[in-house]
């Protein structure tokens, strides 16, 4: 947002409203219309999808979380040959959005709007858009006659971590599917993207020894111990930020570092016994983070004679919170080649926010993210995706068909 913009000009007016010209307006306004929350069921959203991809003849298949509230979608059209497995083009999206709670929304999150040349609701951006496109434009692939198959992915929780795609990619794995590659519709203004980073978090606990805050000596002050672990975390992310390595293509274009929750203390009068921080590397392929994670433990461990010292039962203990693997598909590789001819420009770029796109290559299918609206506009309230970048991802589609079709 330009700083200039009155933030009442970005407040929807919910009686302008009127209907975009796209062919897929009607599939936009049906997906929005589920509630996916990550931490609801999304059974209905999928059963709606599988029952509208079965009466066009695909081949659907579902892998569940534990509870079989939740599942993941993998939908198969066969090349008109009949192959079903090798060579294909997967389009992979989410089906879960993040949390509307306490956000000020000018619109219903749950009803697509479109308003002038915007679409507000939760997960327009993010990524209901893209999938919806897809599936409206399956009619279109079909009439067109498919030379290689056609793949729909569709997950759960990816919000909380890429949690479900991971069983559907061992379920397809194992029945033998080898696709030329995936298209991850994650919002990146429609620019074809061919690599993110990696991220590895972890929490730390530090354990102390309470005492009276007058007589510190006694006690072991977790506050202070975790605030020098957080500073030598500080110190990486400045060697990183100002000795690199660095690859210009990413916005971000080094490693970084970064400790975003701390807990500690119950009182200044006591020494406190124990503090717990969480923190993050979002690395570049050429790091590796474990490397720098044992160089951050080497550094703690120091702590412990001198803590031990003083009570036997002190310690400074790591918790991994989450893994995701970063990608590089190159941009000569035939996935990203297919992604530039449907754009109409060889650009591309990285990015180094996470997607379900690492999950998809460190399991051999090559993958690159493109899709419409922009990052910065997920997750916020009155979220919303430009009626023109909806139309880049239909020309996007109709070129994709130009090229996996017999017409
Ligand atoms: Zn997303």
């Amino acid at each position: 947002m330009n700083a200039s913009t009155p933030l009442t000009a970005m407040r929807p007016d919910p009686a302008a409203t009127d209907a975009p010209d796209l062919l897929a307006w009607e599939m936009i306004r049906t997906l929005v219309g589920f509630d996916t929350t990550s931490r609801e069921s999304n059974l209905a959203l999928i059963d709606w999808i599988r029952a509208y991809l079965e009466s066009h003849g695909a081949d659907c298949l579902l892998t569940f979380d534990d509870d079989k509230r939740k599942a993941n979608l993998f939908a198969t059209f066969a090349a008109q040959d009949g192959n079903a497995t090798s060579g294909g083009i997967v389009l992979s999206g989410h089906t879960d959005v993040v949390p509307v709670d306490g956000q000020p929304w000018d619109t219903n999150p749950f009803e697509a709007t479109a308003i002038g040349d915007r679409v507000f609701g939760r997960g327009v951006t993010d990524m209901k858009s893209f999938s919806a496109t897809g599936l409206a434009f399956v009619p279109e692939f079909l009439r067109r006659g498919l030379r290689r198959p056609l793949h729909f992915a569709l997950s759960y929780d990816e919000e909380v971590g890429c949690i479900g795609v991971g069983r559907l990619i061992d379920d397809i794995v194992r029945r033998g599917v080898r696709p030329l590659g995936c298209i991850v519709g994650e919002p990146t203004g429609m620019e074809l993207v061919v690599a993110h980073k990696g991220k590895k978090s972890w929490r730390c606990r530090v354990r102390g020894h309470e005492a009276h805050s007058s007589l510190t000596p006694h006690g072991v002050n977790a506050v202070q111990l975790a605030c020098e672990i957080v500073t030598c975390l500080t110190n990486m992310a400045r060697a990183f930020r100002d000795q690199g390595g660095y690859d210009h293509a990413y916005d971000v274009p080094y490693t970084t570092v970064h400790t975003g929750v701390i807990r500690g203390g119950t009182a200044l009068n006591i020494v406190p016994r124990d503090c717990s921080f969480d923190f993050e590397f979002r690395h570049l392929p050429f790091d590796d983070p474990d490397e720098l994670f044992a160089e951050v433990n080497e550094y703690a461990q120091r702590f412990l004679p001198e803590m031990r010292k003083v009570a036997s039962n002190t310690h400074i203990e790591f918790d991994l919170l989450s893994a995701s693997p970063g990608f590089d598909t190159h941009g000569e590789s035939d996935i990203a080649l297919l992604g530039q001819d449907c754009n109409g420009t060889s650009d591309h770029g990285k990015v180094s926010f996470g997607t379900e796109a690492g999950l998809f290559h460190a399991a051999g299918v090559p993958a690159i993210i493109c899709g419409p609206g922009h990052i910065a506009q997920a997750h916020q309230p009155n979220e919303w995706v430009a009626v023109d970048q909806l139309a880049r991802c239909e020309a996007f589609m109709r070129r994709l068909a130009d090229r996996v079709c017999a017409a």
